[in-house]
Formats: C-alpha cells, sequence, structure tokens
C-alpha cells in the first residue's frame, strides 16, 4: 500500500457560506482522515477507501488530533459561525472517531454551529445530549446538527440500489432522538442511485423531500456522482449508468417547498450530473446561488429556458425503462 502523503492534514479544508434557518452564515469545512466507514459498503461511495490501515489506536489519535489541529487554526483565523466536520464516515462511531477526538472538535467548535454526519447505529442520546450542552458556549449560541444519510425514504431502493444497511424506521427514530437530547438533524438523499429510470430518480426525490420534511431541520440532496472504485463505476463503465440529468435535478428543486441544498460535485462533467456542454453552466450557477438565496423563482425560470438537449431529457423522461431487478434469487 501506498503511504500516505501528509497524514497529519486534513484531506481537505476550506471556508465558503452556508444558508441556515433562513440566516447565511460563514462557514469552514474540513474533511478528516479516520479510521474509516465501519459499514464500509455502499455501492456508490468512494469515502470508505480514505482511511487509515495497520496502524495502532494512539498513532491514529495522533494523526486525527493533528488534523483537528489544523481546522483549529482556520476557525480561529476566520471566525465562522458554522463548522462541518465529515470524516468519510460516522463522528459518532468510536473505532472510526476515537471518543478524544469528539471531544476535541466540540469543544473546538463551542458557542458555534458543528454539523457533523453519522450512521443511526452510533448515536446515543446520553453521549450526544453531553456534546449538545457542551458546545452551547458562553453565549448559548451553539449548537448540533447530527447530518445522516439517509438517501431516499424507500427502504427497497435503499437496499437494493445502494446497499445502505439502514431502515427508514430507523431513520425517523434516529431523528426523533437527536431532537430529545437537543440536536438538529440534516439528511442526505442520493438523486439517482444506480438502477432507476431519470423519471424514477426523479420520482423518488420528489416523495423522500416531502415525506422528511415533518421529521428533518435541513435537507441536502446530492446528485450521483461516479466515483472511483466503486461498484457504480463499473456500471457506468459499462454504458449501464447515467448521472442524472440537471434538468431533473433542477426541476426537483423547482417543485420542493422546504429550501433543499444541493452541491452538484462533477456537474457539468460525464461522471457528475450533466445535459449538453453548453446549458451546464447557467444551469449549476442558478443551483449555487439559489442554495444560499433560496429563491425559487430562479429554479422555475430556469425550468423555462430552452437548449438542443432539452427534447432529448423529456424524451428519456418518457420513454426509458426500468432495468429489471430480481426480488428473490
Ligand atoms: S456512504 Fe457512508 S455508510 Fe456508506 S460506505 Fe460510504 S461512508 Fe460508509
Ligand atoms: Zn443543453
Amino acid at each position: 500500500m501506498k503511504p500516505i502523503k501528509n497524514p497529519g492534514e486534513p484531506l481537505a479544508l476550506w471556508s465558503g457560506q452556508d444558508r441556515i434557518s433562513d440566516n447565511i452564515h460563514n462557514s469552514v469545512t474540513a474533511i478528516i482522515r479516520s479510521g474509516g466507514c465501519s459499514w464500509n459498503r455502499c455501492r456508490i461511495c468512494q469515502y470508505r477507501h480514505e482511511r487509515f490501515t495497520g496502524i495502532e489506536r494512539p498513532e491514529l489519535i495522533r494523526l486525527m488530533s493533528s488534523q483537528v489541529n489544523h481546522l483549529k487554526n482556520l476557525v480561529e483565523k476566520n471566525n465562522p459561525e458554522v463548522v462541518k466536520v465529515y470524516t468519510s464516515g460516522s463522528f459518532f462511531d468510536p473505532v472510526e472517531v476515537p471518543d478524544e477526538i469528539q471531544s476535541q472538535v466540540v469543544n473546538l467548535v463551542k458557542g458555534r454551529i458543528l454539523i457533523v454526519e453519522s450512521r443511526c447505529d452510533y448515536i446515543n442520546k446520553e453521549k450526544l445530549s453531553g456534546y449538545v450542552e457542551n458546545i452551547k458556549g458562553d453565549r448559548d449560541k451553539g449548537e448540533i446538527f447530527v447530518a445522516i444519510g439517509l438517501e431516499t425514504t424507500s427502504d427497497e431502493i435503499r437496499e437494493k440500489c445502494i446497499d445502505k444497511g439502514l431502515l427508514y424506521s430507523d431513520y425517523k427514530k434516529t431523528a426523533e432522538l437527536i431532537h430529545k437530547a437537543g440536536g438538529k438533524v440534516k439528511t442526505y438523499l442520493l438523486h439517482k442511485p444506480p438502477y432507476l429510470t431519470e423519471a424514477e430518480a426523479c420520482e423518488d426525490m420528489v416523495r423522500s423531500i416531502r415525506e422528511i420534511t415533518p421529521v428533518t431541520d435541513l435537507i441536502s440532496m446530492n446528485p450521483c456522482t461516479v466515483q472511483r472504485n466503486t461498484h457504480l463505476e463499473t456500471l457506468w463503465k459499462r454504458q449501464a449508468y447515467r448521472p442524472p440529468y440537471l434538468w431533473t435535478v433542477a426541476s426537483i428543486i423547482a417543485q420542493s417547498k422546504p429550501h433543499v441544498t444541493c452541491d452538484p460535485i462533477g456537474g457539468g462533467q460525464a461522471r457528475g450530473p450533466h445535459n449538453c456542454a453548453s446549458c451546464d453552466g447557467v444551469i449549476l450557477d442558478a443551483i449555487r446561488d439559489y442554495n444560499l438565496s433560496a429563491d425559487q423563482e430562479l429554479m422555475k425560470s430556469v425550468m423555462e429556458m430552452d437548449c438542443n438537449c432539452k427534447k432529448e431529457w423529456e424524451y428519456v423522461m418518457n420513454q426509458e425503462k426500468p432495468w429489471a431487478m430480481p426480488l428473490t434469487r
């Protein structure tokens, strides 16, 4: 195995802006290399490969602590209201992120909004309540959003197309637990996992957004991107998968009642959500604007635009046939 370059530095660290509860906040985001996702099997996920392997626990703690210090320096320099810490897995899994590191992050974000991601299995009410108390800080301003990768409200799609190992009922129970512990819930949805037609994937998101609206505080929809070394990449190379059209992404946002943030990673490229080369840029810019402004009229006006590829998209939406997935062996 190749040695990891700069293991004491975060995989990525940047500043930006985020819209939360109708306010636009300055934010800092860190992607921290961890012990790695314990589930480690979703068909679409490359992040699970970004982990430390073959090191003892004290070394894991040392390297993660060093990454958190880089984050600390940027937080002190920029003084953001929001700090997002992603670990390519679950922040609350103590095997992946040792308790010492979890506390270190909570302490450094005191008095601000912390967003971390975790699978439902590791979210424990007592522990989360302790962190929620601790993060409030002197001005009682700090809070924790726990992001859950629900991906879809359909158990069939989540199991057959993604292999996520999570039930919708467990997500709902966990969301309730997070609220009881004083935290808030952010939900990730995955637009167009493999084996769905463009129209099925669109319906799946429209329904999922509607169903989770009463359960979650924030919704983020990720249009699927073909990541390297994934089952999805194998399908894509065999021409058995196409990422979603940006027309579909825009149409979902234009019709969703709550504000749904959307980060079309790889937008306009063959591996990411795309239309034709000529209209991608305009739609991507509109989505980025909408993320901060929540201006739905903007997304509606995108859907009124014309381009040579729009007819192709309409044809695909109407004519694409589902692939057969056996229910039994
Ligand atoms: S999507 Fe999340 S749960 Fe699934 S393998 Fe990747 S990191 Fe683990
Ligand atoms: Zn076009």
